[in-house]
C-alpha cells in the first residue's frame, strides 16, 4: 500500500516499541518520517530521526521545526512517547506525579503546539495520540499511570473539537498490553518473570498480548486519508478488555 505517498509524518517515541512499528509502517506505506526520541541511535534508514525530549519545551520546539524544514511540511503527528508507573495513590509521591504527567501529558501538549502550525497547512492533517485503555478501565496498580493517560484521552477530545475547523483531526489508541521492551523490563523486575506474563495475558480476554505491529495498523488508520471522516475518538486495541468487560479468570 502506498497511501501515505507524500505524506510527511512525525513519531514522538519512535525508537522502541509502538512507536517504532508505527513509524516503519508509515514508511513503508509511502510517507516520510522522522522518529523524534530521546534515545534515537537506533533507527535505520530511510526513517529519519531527531533527538528531543518531550519534556523540555525548547527541545521540542527545535526538532519540530528542524524536522518540518527538512521534510518540506507536516502532515502527520503521533504522539506516542510515554513511560509508566505503578502503584496506588499512596504509592508514588508527588516528584513521580510530576515526572510521569510531564512526559505523558505536557510531552503531547509541547509536541502538538510546536506542530500545529505546520498540520494546518496540510489537505491531511491528523495527529495520534497513544494512549492506555488505562484511562478507561479502572486498573488496579495503575493510579498514576491511568490518571495521566485520562488526560491523553480528554485531550485528544479537545483537540478534535478546537482544530477541526481547522483540518486537523485528532484521534487516540487505547492499547491493552502490548508487547514491547516496556513490558519486558517490567517483566524482568518482577520476582517470577512468567508468571507476571501469564498474569498479563490472563487479564486480555483473547488470553495474549497484543503487538507493536497491530497497535502500529490502528495509528496509521487513524492517520490516513481514509479515516477523513473520523475525529475525536479513542480506538480499542487491547484484545476485547473494554470492549467485552470480561475479567481475569
Ligand atoms: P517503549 O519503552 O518500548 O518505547 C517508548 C519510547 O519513548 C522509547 O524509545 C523512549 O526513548 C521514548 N521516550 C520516553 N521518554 C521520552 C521523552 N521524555 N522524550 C522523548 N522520547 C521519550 O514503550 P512502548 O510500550 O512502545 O510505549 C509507547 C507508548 O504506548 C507509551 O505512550 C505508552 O504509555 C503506550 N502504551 C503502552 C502499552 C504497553 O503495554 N506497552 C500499553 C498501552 C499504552
Amino acid at each position: 500500500m502506498t497511501d501515505f505517498e507524500g505524506l510527511k509524518a512525525l513519531v514522538t517515541g519512535g525508537a522502541s516499541g509502538i512507536g517504532r512499528a508505527t513509524a516503519e509502517l508509515l514508511s513503508a506505506r509511502g510517507a516520510q518520517v522522522t522518529v523524534l526520541d530521546l534515545d534515537p541511535g537506533a533507527v535505520t534508514k530511510p526513517l529519519l530521526a531527531r533527538r528531543a525530549d518531550v519534556t523540555d519545551d525548547t527541545s521540542v520546539r527545535t526538532a519540530v521545526v528542524a524536522a518540518a524544514d527538512e521534510m518540506g511540511g507536516l502532515d502527520i503527528l503521533v504522539n506516542n512517547a510515554g513511560i509508566g508507573a505503578q502503584g496506588t495513590v499512596e504509592d508514588n509521591d508527588d516528584a513521580q506525579w510530576q515526572r510521569v504527567l510531564d512526559v505523558n501529558v505536557l510531552g503531547v501538549v509541547r509536541t502538538s503546539r510546536a506542530a500545529l502550525p505546520y498540520l494546518r497547512g496540510s489537505r491531511h492533517a491528523a495527529v495520534v495520540n497513544t494512549c492506555s485503555i488505562a484511562a478507561t478501565a479502572g486498573l488496579p496498580q495503575r493510579a498514576l499511570y491511568s490518571a495521566s493517560k485520562g488526560a491523553v484521552l480528554s485531550l485528544t477530545l479537545a483537540m478534535a473539537a478546537d482544530h477541526i475547523h481547522d483540518g486537523v483531526r485528532v484521534n487516540c489508541v487505547n492499547p491493552g498490553t502490548v508487547d514491547t521492551p516496556w513490558v519486558g523490563r517490567l517483566l524482568d523486575a518482577a520476582a517470577d518473570p512468567a508468571a507476571e506474563r501469564a498474569a498479563l495475558e490472563a487479564r486480555q480476554p483473547t488470553g495474549r498480548l497484543v503487538t507493536a505491529e497491530e497497535v502500529a495498523a490502528a495509528i496509521a488508520y487513524l492517520a490516513s486519508p481514509a479515516a477523513g471522516a473520523t475525529t475525536g475518538t479513542a480506538l480499542a486495541v487491547d484484545g476485547g478488555m473494554q470492549g467485552l468487560r470480561l475479567r481475569p479468570k
